[in-house]
């Protein structure tokens, strides 16, 4: 038989996680192994008897619930794309129309957040300059922004620090504070700007005024007729109609059906052999062999699984990186948040609830992050006459929260929606989700700490780290990590 006739010895790959980023890696691999003259024999290990990580849905009676996330942004396309290759798009639903916007509160009252307002920085001046949000001279100084010139030095500072430096503390404190801090759970005023939200520094380079760059994109968008109502782009989200679980779950069928899959199994050790290849033990006590591997998990479970053993801690150059990698991964800080999800008769509510959820100012002094009022936002969450909310609490602003009993935070959290919203009369059910070092934040120095890691991880052939602690914590960020360290390390092996 000629050469290029003759069948390659199938590379032996390990994809460590089942989250979003590992399933999306495991999946690749097994498109790319059908696509490339070297196969690929892939094995995902994950630690608990489920896929999804973060991820979960449950049914509790008539209610359909999210445990963690509940949506994905659909203008990054890797999860939509996905969605597609595996056939899911026919169950994907946007969000409902009628209630999109978004509230935030204010000196005790939920106040409806201005139309156009983007994260960041207003689209509109009408709906700011009407807003009972900020005082006169809180909005005098964000209209400021539209004359402020671009910072010369291009570092990287604060999120908190560019935002007071383009809009004025009041802006910061009263509305972006709580609508970013929410989204990594963290403090904004550690957050990097670069790592977190890097198209508000290009628009501060590129425009020079935030509030011009805002206005130009929401043009272009408005002439693609597309009207979202207030705060986030609502039009844009998605989610499968029977909750965030059916992506992962198909996922995992997909993958069974090209990959061994052993649930429950944590790996405990990635040992680089010297001779090329990873040892791999689980807490089954089993160490297979491995051409390669994709490690997804959270970075201080990545940075166990890769330090090197004390058998192996001589000063090879392949033990100094591993624990070079092995340290710089756990340096990256995580931030724990609860999210307590309840099921109410609407009649019990005095608020209209005539929004997609609630966010809350730190300076508000309150017990709660944000409320989500989930079941305005996709149909099928709720029965007909109730409600279910999501109410987050803890993260990096109030890590205290954590530390009360699954009973104490409900008490607090029953208390808050009572005085917040009117919520009375008994709730359906409450359910507490912890998630312990759940959430990566991205610090100042982020950037220049992935890059070091990706420098060191580069180095050693046959090893690709992905997951939410580098570029991004949003599901399509995590697929798509996982997918370009799956495409990276199968280009490896081909070569190999
Ligand atoms: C409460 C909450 C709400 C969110 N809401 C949204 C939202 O609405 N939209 C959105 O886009 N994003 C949201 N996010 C963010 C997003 O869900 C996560 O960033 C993403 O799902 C993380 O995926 P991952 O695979 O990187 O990590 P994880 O989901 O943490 O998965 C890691 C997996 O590795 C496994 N594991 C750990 N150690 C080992 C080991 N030693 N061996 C084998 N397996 C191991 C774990 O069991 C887990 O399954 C939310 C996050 C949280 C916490």
């Amino acid at each position: 038989m000629p050469d290029s006739e003759t069948p390659s010895v199938p590379k032996r790959i390990a994809v460590i996680g089942g989250g979003a980023s590992g399933l999306a890696a495991a999946h690749r691999l097994i498109e790319l192994s059908n696509e490339e003259s070297t196969r690929f024999e892939v094995t995902l290990f994950e630690a608990s008897d489920t896929v999804g990580g973060v991820a979960g849905t449950r049914r509790i009676g008539d209610y359909l619930m999210e445990t963690g996330p509940d949506m994905f942004i659909t203008n990054q396309p890797a999860a939509l794309n996905l969605c597609q290759r595996i056939g899911l798009s026919d169950e994907l639903i946007p969000t409902e129309t009628e209630h999109r916007g978004s509230l935030v509160l204010r000196k005790g009252k939920p106040v409806r957040v201005p139309e156009g307002f983007m994260l960041i920085s207003p689209a509109k001046v009408w709906p700011v300059l009407t807003s009972r949000i900020f005082s006169p001279l809180g909005k005098l100084r964000m209209g400021l922004e539209y004359l402020l010139p671009r910072k010369k030095e291009q570092t990287d500072e604060t999120l908190a620090g560019f935002v007071k430096r383009r809009f004025g503390s009041e802006a910061f404190d009263r509305l972006i504070q709580p609508l970013v801090g929410g989204i990594y759970t963290a403090d904004p005023d550690k957050l990097s700007l670069q790592a977190t939200l890097p198209r508000f520094l290009e628009m501060e380079q590129k425009h020079r005024s935030l509030i011009i760059a805002s206005r130009k994109q929401a043009a272009a968008r408005e002439s693609g007729s597309e009207n979202d109502g207030s705060g986030a782009r609502y039009g844009l989200f998605t989610a499968p109609r029977n909750g965030i679980s059916v992506l992962f779950n198909r996922l995992l069928k997909v993958v069974r059906e090209g990959a061994v899959v052993r649930l429950g199994e944590a790996v405990t050790s990635v040992s680089k052999q010297r001779t090329g290849g990873f040892s791999i033990t689980s807490n089954s006590g089993a160490t297979d062999e491995f051409d390669g591997v994709v490690v997804a998990l959270p970075a201080f479970h990545s940075a166990k699984t890769l330090e090197p053993s004390v058998t192996d801690r001589d000063e090879t150059s392949l033990a100094d990186s591993m624990r070079k990698i092995s340290e710089l991964l756990n340096e990256i800080e995580y931030s724990s948040a609860a999210v307590v999800v309840s099921g109410h008769q609407l009649s019990d509510i005095e608020h209209p609830l005539d929004a997609f959820g609630l966010v809350i100012p730190a300076i508000e002094n309150r017990k709660v992050l944000a409320i989500s009022f989930t079941s305005r936002k996709f149909p099928g969450r709720a029965p007909k006459g109730r409600i279910l909310l999501r109410t987050f609490v803890g993260g990096a602003m109030q890590p205290e929260m954590l530390d009360q009993s699954d009973d104490e935070i409900t008490k607090t959290v029953l208390a808050e929606l009572k005085s917040i919203l009117g919520v009375n009369g008994e709730p359906d059910f409450t359910e507490v989700c912890r998630y312990e070092r759940a959430m990566p934040q991205y610090h100042l120095g982020h950037c220049e700490r992935v890059a070091r890691i990706r420098e060191l991880v580069a180095k050693i052939e046959g090893l690709e780290l992905a997951g939410n602690a580098f570029s991004g914590v949003g599901i399509p960020d995590c697929i798509s990590s996982g997918e370009s360290a799956a495409e990276r390390l199968a280009e490896q092996l081909v070569q190999a």
